[in-house]
Formats: structure tokens, C-alpha cells, sequence
């Protein structure tokens, strides 16, 4: 799988000098395109869905696509954290939207 970003959501983190998905992806697979300023995935290939550059992003402008055994193209799933739940809202290749909550441990 991969991740995808919305260039219409993506601000570029306010040109902050690291970008959130830039600085965190633990295999440095996230850039800015100097050209517009936008997030953009390097190498598709290697990214594990570890989703952190999903939960981070303030803009919620990164998605994970779904493998094509559970989706075709465009369908994907975010996840939203909250202080004490995760909202996972997955988009099927219609646009169609389904949500659902899992509650964090309470730690
Ligand atoms: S964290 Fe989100 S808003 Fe910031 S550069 Fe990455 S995709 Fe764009
Ligand atoms: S899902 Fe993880 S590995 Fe893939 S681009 Fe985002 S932070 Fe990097």
C-alpha cells in the first residue's frame, strides 16, 4: 500500500521549514515538491502504511490507499486521533464514506 496526498487539503504545513509528514516518516520517504509547495510521496514502493504521516498531518490531507485486494483505485482509509479515540473513515471508489470509532487504552 501507499499513501496519497489531496494537493487541494495539503498547505505545506505554512512552508514551516521540516513539514509534519516530512519530519516524522521513518523512512524518509516524504517531500515537498519545490514546485507548489505540496507533500508528495518519493518512493510508493517502500512505504509501510505505518500511517503516521496520516495521523499527523494538520490538514488531514493524507490518505492511505487500500491494496487492491480490498479496493480498487481511489478508495482509502484515515484515521483522525483524538485524545481518546481513533476515527477511521475509509472512502470507497464511489466516494462512498463509512466511519468508525475505536476507543484508546486508557493508560
Ligand atoms: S503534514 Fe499535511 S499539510 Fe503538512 S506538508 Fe504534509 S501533507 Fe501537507
Ligand atoms: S505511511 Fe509511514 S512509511 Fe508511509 S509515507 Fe507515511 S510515514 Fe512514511
Amino acid at each position: 500500500m501507499s499513501v496519497i496526498v489531496d494537493l487541494k487539503k495539503c498547505n505545506g504545513c505554512k512552508n514551516k521549514e521540516t513539514p509534519l509528514c516530512v519530519k516524522n516518516c521513518p523512512g524518509d520517504l516524504m517531500a515537498i515538491d519545490p514546485e507548489n509547495q505540496k507533500a508528495y510521496i518519493c518512493k510508493e514502493e517502500d512505504c509501510w502504511d505505518c500511517m503516521v504521516c496520516v495521523k499527523l498531518c494538520p490538514c488531514s490531507a493524507i490518505a492511505t490507499k487500500l491494496p487492491y485486494q480490498l479496493a480498487l483505485y481511489k478508495a482509502t482509509l484515515v484515521p483522525k486521533v483524538y485524545e481518546d479515540k481513533i476515527k477511521w473513515t475509509c472512502t470507497d471508489i464511489d466516494g462512498n464514506k463509512e466511519e468508525f470509532e475505536i476507543k484508546t487504552l486508557e493508560i
